[in-house]
């Protein structure tokens, strides 16, 4: 039988070790088949692994360990398999690391089995408690689900007993349940919309691209609010029609508990969901349902990717711009690029939506290796947002305030007739920079290359960049004088006092991911101010991403300048989007919004395009700069970061790799640098980077693998490699 050993296998392990090769093992009694996931001893350990070919014969079997077990779940696809394969060889990862994105599923081997669950029970405790009234208000917010003891107290942040407690009252209930129940079938008939024309020329179009069961990537281009997610959940309802599944990535997972209302009212039932806020038993739940294709569609993040689903039939990238599908950490993947390998392996559709596509999906959608679709007008009546700037050169404005004269009273005026203002301000935290007025340092942290910000809600000087935090101190750590700490610049913390004084009738809700302990938390406030629970709101990045504000007819940029000043050449690019994502914000009922951009600089190329609202205007011109200097999407580029604690070391190992660049130059690459990474100094090691530059059509990651290889990694030296990095 083809696919079956009974002899010995080959295995690929999952390790966080470096393993650069797969294993060979004897196969266990009665054998394996290809692609099973198999428990295998590993050193002094046991670890899972999946069967990834014959054993390789030149060794003396009797000598080598055995499978242990095969495990009791569905074997790898070789669609899966091949998927691991290309994803690892293009973003040169290791076999075992690839294995872990795509196994991450807890408790992978457990037989199903019946658990104690808790639910919402009946009448109130007889004494009531903050811890007590925590418990209720988890198991309230969970609505049909049901936890487990543990997850159960963790989520409420209370001791076990104290649920117990309850469950003597009678408020919360425990229940026997099988771990894995089926999740309720989602029907494409139950409560589809009338399309506008428009939309049912693209909603068309998209399903007939599904229908063909063969591999299509859509670029879906529309204005926030046309509708483009209506036009995409109808590609959906083909998909599950043709009895394929389907999976939409979102960038935020604040944004899913929208998502989900929306697919419930389309669909007559909620979808799995898959991101870092889902509790591990449904996370063990959704792995199951999804490999035994009983969950039809999965609203996820990023690693959704790597489900093991049985006939995946679409994937959809919303907000297919957004940099946070560029996983930063462990394996250097683009899920949205990520999803298009996918797809093309299996023969299914990828559908990319954004209002500002990213610079390389339009550039692919010119070249016609994408199809487009574009949606030119917000649904109904609402229009799009009028822009204007604000010239800060010609405000008066006391020191430390950031809120112009013109802006205050374009705010006053719609919060006036009960209208929603925002604020946007991408910072996090009180104030940016805290200096000591008697010895002028900043107060940097002591790990990193980056300034502590203070944030006051928390009263903490916190790193963005390792999370590291310490109390405010009293006295400068620098020159030890006393009270003469002063912030330096705004933050949102900061502009919700200004906002406070200069609008004392207000309500103003802060919207900063750290300002919410979870995200569900984050989730009810989003959902409070929808439905109008407060005036102004002040947000950072996090209000751009999707949100539906029906109330809110006003946009401020507090600083539109800010993202304008780095050296990256993306910087146009981000700010382009960034600013028409907050604009889009404003005005999606029936009320006309508008957007104003504070700057001190109104005639900057970028600030007009923005302004113009002239985005192929805007894409031609930094295609033809891209173009002109071979940069992506024209040329290729790879990162290779260098770490350690020896600053030396690391500058003499990039030195070496940049003497020793023949491997890259045979295929036409150039080397830049070494030079200090854009942040240089992370949890005390610091990093060094060189750029390759390449040819669009070379096999760099070859070439780059050579190079590598040239040198060893003694000590705590690392490398990273990052092949189409996000800031160049
Ligand atoms: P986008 O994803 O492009 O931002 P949405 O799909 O969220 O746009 O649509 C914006 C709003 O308009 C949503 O509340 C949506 O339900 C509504 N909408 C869009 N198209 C229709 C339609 N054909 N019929 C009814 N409501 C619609
Ligand atoms: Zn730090």
């Amino acid at each position: 039988m083809q696919g079956f050993f009974d002899e010995n296998a080959l295995v690929a392990v999952q390790t966080t070790q470096p393993l650069d090769r797969l294993l060979d093992y004897r196969a266990p009694e009665g054998g394996c088949h290809l692609g099973a996931f198999v428990e295998v001893p590993l050193g002094p350990r046991k670890v899972i692994g999946v069967v990834w070919g014959a054993g390789r014969g030149d060794f003396d079997y009797s000598k080598i360990r055995q499978v242990i077990r095969v495990l009791d779940v569905a074997p790898m696809r070789d669609e899966m398999r091949s998927f691991l394969e290309r994803c690892g060889a293009y973003t040169l990862t290791q076999m075992n690391a690839m294995l872990r994105l795509g196994t991450r599923a807890p408790g992978l081997g457990d037989p199903p089995s019946m658990q104690k669950i808790y639910r919402l029970g009946e009448g109130e405790p007889p004494r009531m408690t903050d811890a007590r009234r925590r418990v209720l208000e988890a198991c309230h917010d969970m609505g049909g689900l049901s936890l487990t003891l543990k997850e159960l107290a963790e989520s409420a942040g209370v001791t076990t007993s104290v649920v117990k407690g309850l469950v003597k009252t009678g408020a919360v209930r425990e229940e026997q349940s099988p771990r894995d129940t089926a999740f309720a079938m989602l029907d494409p008939d139950h409560g589809g919309k009338d399309l506008t024309e428009d939309q049912e020329e693209a909603a068309s179009m998209l399903r007939a691209g599904q229908a063909s069961l063969e591999y299509n990537t859509v670029l879906l281009k529309g204005v926030t609010g046309s509708g483009k997610t209506e036009v995409y959940l109808e590609a959906v309802a083909e998909c599950l029609r043709q009895g394929r599944q389907a999976l939409v990535l979102l960038p935020e997972i604040a944004l899913t508990g929208e998502f989900l209302t929306r697919v419930e009212a389309r669909f007559g039932a909620k979808p799995a969901e898959w991101h870092s806020g889902v509790t591990m038993t449904e996370r063990r739940r959704v792995w199951k349902m999804v490999a035994q294709g009983q969950a039809q569609m999965v609203v996820g993040a990023r690693s959704a990717l790597f489900l093991p689903f049985q006939r995946l039939g679409l994937i959809v990238v919303d907000e297919e711009h957004d940099t946070s599908y560029k996983q930063d950490d462990g394996v250097l993947y683009n899920a949205r690029d990520m999803a298009v390998l996918r797809a093309s392996i299996l023969g299914a559709q990828v559908v990319l939506a954004s209002a500002t596509p990213s610079l390389e999906s339009w550039n692919n959608a010119e070249t016609g290796k994408y199809s487009r679709v574009i949606l030119n007008s917000r649904y109904g009546p609402a229009i799009l947002p009028k822009m204007k700037t604000i010239d800060m050169r010609a405000e008066t404005l006391p020191s430390n305030r950031w809120i112009s004269p013109t802006l205050r009273r374009a705010v006053q005026a719609r919060v006036g007739q009960g209208e929603q203002a925002l604020l946007f301000l991408n910072r996090r935290g009180y104030a940016p920079v805290t200096l000591c007025r008697a010895c002028g340092q900043q107060i940097a942290c002591d790990d990193c290359d980056a300034r502590m910000v203070e944030h006051r809600f928390l009263k903490r000087l916190v790193c963005h960049q390792c999370g590291e935090s310490k109390p405010m101190p009293e006295v400068c750590p620098s020159c030890e004088a006393v009270d003469k700490l002063a912030p330096v610049g705004p933050g949102v913390e900061r502009l919700a006092e200004e906002a406070k004084e200069l609008f004392p009738d207000a309500r103003i809700a802060v919207l900063s991911s750290d300002l919410y302990g979870t995200a569900r938390e984050l989730k009810g406030q989003i959902e409070a101010i929808a439905e109008g629970a407060a005036d102004i709101i002040i947000g950072t990045q996090l209000v751009a991403k999707g949100h539906n504000f029906p109330l809110l007819t006003l946009v401020g940029v507090i600083d539109s300048d800010l993202g304008l000043q780095g050296s990256d050449l993306r910087a146009a690019e981000r700010t382009f989007q960034l600013m028409r994502q907050v604009a889009g914000r404003a005005g999606r009922a029936e009320k006309p919004g508008t957007a104003m951009l504070q700057t001190f600089q109104p005639e900057h190329p970028v600030i007009r395009a923005i302004l113009a609202g002239d985005e192929e205007a805007f894409w031609k011109a930094e295609l033809d700069e891209r173009r002109a200097a071979a940069m992506p999407p024209f040329g290729r580029l790879a990162g290779v970061v260098l770490s350690g604690e020896d600053v030396g070391k690391v500058f003499d190992l990039g030195n070496h790799l940049a003497r020793n660049d023949t491997p890259l130059r045979r295929v036409g690459a150039t080397v830049f640098g070494p030079a200090p990474a854009p942040i240089a100094r992370v949890r005390g090691r610091h990093r060094v980077r060189l750029l390759v530059k390449a040819p669009k059509d070379v096999m760099l990651q070859r070439a780059l693998a050579e190079w590598a290889a040239q040198v060893q990694l003694k000590g705590d030296l690392r490398m990273s490699i990052d092949i189409d990095p996000q800031n160049f």
